[in-house]
């Protein structure tokens, strides 16, 4: 006889185990609130402040976004009623793109239902359409592009992170009249750093390879129009492929792919993910063109969250606590441990009303587990001071080493380099 639940409680123990089970918190966003929520647990209801949301400037709840989804609900209903190939195209869904394309510069986009989607479906179909393709992979690329990658069926390369002499080194190997594809993000948000993006445009436009540039953490925070580091570096135009999500920033749900009308077409004619599954409902549609119209012209939430963000690295850098380096928005605090860095979420949780949702392995390499902030324009110098007390608090508790009690660690050094050579370059 098969135990079939004696294999389940094992996979269960082993993350047990290994200090990595998780447990999601019951939470409740309040409307107009941002970032407080109500958190229910055994003992009851309290209210707490969220302070790790990809809600990263609080789009969720603007005013713009919530009457474009309520007044859409009330005109065409809920649902699309059913994949786009059954049920055409909701009207929402062809403003969305073309919004969509606009913002990128290129010909045309494509909606998924979410970023994970978009890039498994489109990384594998764009690969399986180019004879015997070569895919280029960064090394620390999300789950979603590893996915793609992988369902791809062909060759794949995997080059060190943000390394643009070993992404070099394979091209050149590489027979020159093979089609390759080279996948990269451009805000890798566990660390909040850059790619040398023009560095690997170069390099493409060198060795005739196509790119595909994971725009998610960057879509609505950068660029003069929110259109990312590629339209905040100027270099969107030589990109060939620009994936983002609709659910971070844009702070709705949904992904989407823009790029050349041939590419676009054939990822809409040829991926089962796009294919096969119904479309996003036209009121989500509809909220996420608000909110990316108001971030077309608005910059007041992205400069305010880039100050918010330098002001809680600077504050907890003066607290001593272990801030990581990083280049962005995000802002990273090391634990490197699995267990504290658990048991210091739970603290702040329940001793302080403060939620961060602690990153352990395989999300991040071990040794490195940290806690990952995200300072919206939402949260003010006094929930930054809150925060800090909190946090010093619980590294005190917790016997969490801070800053000058630990050595820098020595895998950061080598990713910066890559980002030093490129800024220095151009
Ligand atoms: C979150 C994330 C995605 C997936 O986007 P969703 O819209 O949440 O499915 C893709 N790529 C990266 C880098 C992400 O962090």
């Amino acid at each position: 006889m098969i135990d079939y639940k004696g294999h389940f409680d094992a996979a269960i123990e082993a993350l047990h185990a290994e200090k990595r089970y998780r447990v999601f918190a019951d939470l409740e966003r309040i409307a107009g609130r941002f970032p407080a929520a109500i958190w229910r647990h055994e003992g009851g209801a309290r209210e707490i402040t969220v302070w790790c949301s990809n809600d990263y400037l609080g789009m969720g709840q603007h005013e713009d976004v919530v009457t474009a989804m309520q007044s859409t609900i009330s005109t065409m209903g809920s649902g699309a009623g059913g994949t786009r190939n059954i049920s055409g195209n909701t009207h929402p869904l062809v403003e969305l793109e073309r919004e969509l394309a606009d913002l990128h510069g290129k010909e045309a986009a494509l909606v998924f239902t979410s970023g994970f989607v978009s890039n498994e479906a489109s990384i594998s179909t764009i690969a399986k359409l180019l004879p015997d393709c070569l895919i280029l992979s960064d090394e620390l690329n999300h789950a979603s592009m590893i996915e793609g990658v992988r369902k791809a069926g062909c060759k794949k390369q995997v080059f060190r992170h943000n390394d643009v002499a070993h992404l070099e080194e394979l091209l050149r190997a590489a027979e020159k009249g093979r089609p390759k594809l080279i996948v990269f993000e451009s805000v890798y948000s566990m660390d909040g750093d850059i790619a040398p993006i023009e560095a690997i445009v170069e390099l493409a436009e060198r060795y005739n390879a196509m790119t595909y540039i994971d725009e998610v953490h960057a879509v609505g925070m950068y660029g003069p129009r929110g259109g990312g580091i590629s339209e905040r570096d100027g270099i969107a135009h030589r990109i060939d492929v620009i994936e983002g999500t609709l659910a971070k920033a844009f702070g709705v749900l949904g992904g989407y792919i823009t790029g050349s009308k041939a590419v676009i077409d054939s990822v809409r004619s040829y991926a089962p993910g796009f294919i096969f599954t119904t479309a996003l409902p036209p009121a989500l549609a509809a909220a996420a063109t608000a909110s990316i119209r108001h971030l077309k012209t608005s910059s007041a939430e992205r400069d305010g969250q880039q100050r918010q963000a330098a002001r809680a690295k600077a504050v907890f850098a003066a607290a001593n606590l272990p801030v990581m380096p990083s280049a962005t928005h995000i802002v990273p605090l090391h634990v490197g441990d699995p267990d504290l860095c658990k048991r210091a979420s739970d603290r702040l949780l329940e001793t302080h009303g403060i939620y961060i949702q602690p990153i352990n392995y395989p999300t991040v390499p071990r040794g490195t587990e940290r806690l990952r902030v995200t300072p919206t324009p939402l949260h003010d110098d006094a929930l930054i001071d809150t925060l800090r007390d909190a946090l010093v608090e619980t590294w005190n508790a917790l016997g969490i080493p801070f800053a000058s009690e630990r050595p820098a660690p020595a895998e950061r050094t080598a990713r910066i380099t890559p980002l030093v050579v490129s800024q220095a370059g151009g």
